[in-house]
């Protein structure tokens, strides 16, 4: 059976990055995947692609009536399927839509199937609060979501808001919430206030990956950790998330904030970190605020 999962957050969080790096682990680990881009970007499968860039799904359709799957899907690293859905012109249409659509043209062909794919992964972006951008969530194409986060307000914030969207799906058939990635985590504080986040909402961490000069030496040479870097400790990071996600099979509806209640919680920390810098508190005391 096809494992169908989607990758959210903020942009420039990192999704893209990351959902690039695991659909490469598992590739290596044996496992037939497709990375699916539904970022209006369409940038989602450059590193597998040594940097380049491929025609879209909506864009393709734009061309002409009848496209065949084959004829969006590319090959990339290790053998990897990509395929990026592209999104309306700006100004123009719904990005929302535009993933459905593609979606559908795959699903018709019987796409997945044909390949006889382990794992679909999308790449999708989070900071939209629309029903359009909720689309794998609520019309069942993934079974589990991560989310990718740093510790950043903007990026709890958005993850925090997906959560709102899996939690008024979870009784239509929705997708349920896997964890949360942690991206960008190298002060110890981000970690606390991370690990806070998720025990407040009912989730979890499923790795916290921290931020290094190896990815970007990757991506300039436009490839992921795992295709420049094999012996990497980064690399190390992403293989051990990509095992986490292979062998993930529980997912359950989060317990999002009101946003009043969102922005007191970012106070708080505010104030924390503040004492920790005129030096009031040290950092082993962070989990007792
Ligand atoms: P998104 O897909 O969420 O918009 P990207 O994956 O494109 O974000 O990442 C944005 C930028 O951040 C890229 O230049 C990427 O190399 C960098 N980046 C992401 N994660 C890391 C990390 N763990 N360490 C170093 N750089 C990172
Ligand atoms: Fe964009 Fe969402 Fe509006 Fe669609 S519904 S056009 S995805 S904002
Ligand atoms: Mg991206």
């Amino acid at each position: 059976k096809i494992k169908q999962i989607a990758i959210y957050g903020k942009g420039g969080i990192g999704k893209s990055t990351t959902t690039s790096n695991i659909s490469a682990a598992l590739s290596t680990a044996g496992y037939k995947v497709m990375q699916f881009g539904c970022d209006p970007k369409s940038d989602s499968t450059n590193t597998l692609r040594s940097g380049k860039y491929i025609p879209t799904v909506l864009d393709t359709l734009r061309e002409k009536n009848a496209v065949k799957a084959s004829e969006v899907i590319f090959e990339g690293f290790n053998g990897i399927y990509c395929v990026e859905a592209g999104g309306p012109a700006p100004g123009v249409g719904c990005a929302g839509r535009g993933i459905i659509t593609a979606v559908q043209l795959f699903k018709q062909q019987k796409a997945f199937e044909e390949l006889d794919l382990d794992f679909v992964i999308y790449d999708v972006l989070g900071d939209v609060v629309c029903g359009g951008f909720a689309v794998p969530v609520r019309e069942g194409i993934a079974e589990h979501v991560f989310t990718v986060s740093s510790a950043d307000f903007m990026a709890v914030y958005a993850a925090n808001n997906l959560f709102k969207g899996i939690q008024k799906y979870s009784n239509a058939g929705g997708a349920l919430l896997g964890g949360v990635i942690a991206n960008s985590i190298n002060a110890p504080y981000a970690r606390e206030i991370i690990d806070d986040f998720v025990s407040i909402t009912k989730t979890q961490v499923v790795e916290y990956v921290p931020r290094s000069v190896t990815v970007t030496q990757s991506e300039l040479q436009g490839k992921t950790t795992i295709e420049a870097a094999p012996d990497s400790k980064q690399a190390e990071v992403y293989r051990s998330l990509a095992n986490k996600i292979a062998n993930h099979t529980e997912s359950k509806v989060p317990a999002p904030l009101e946003v009043k209640d969102l922005r007191e919680w970012a106070a708080k920390w505010g104030d924390y970190l503040l004492a920790m810098e005129t030096g009031e508190v040290g950092v082993e005391t962070a989990s007792n605020i």
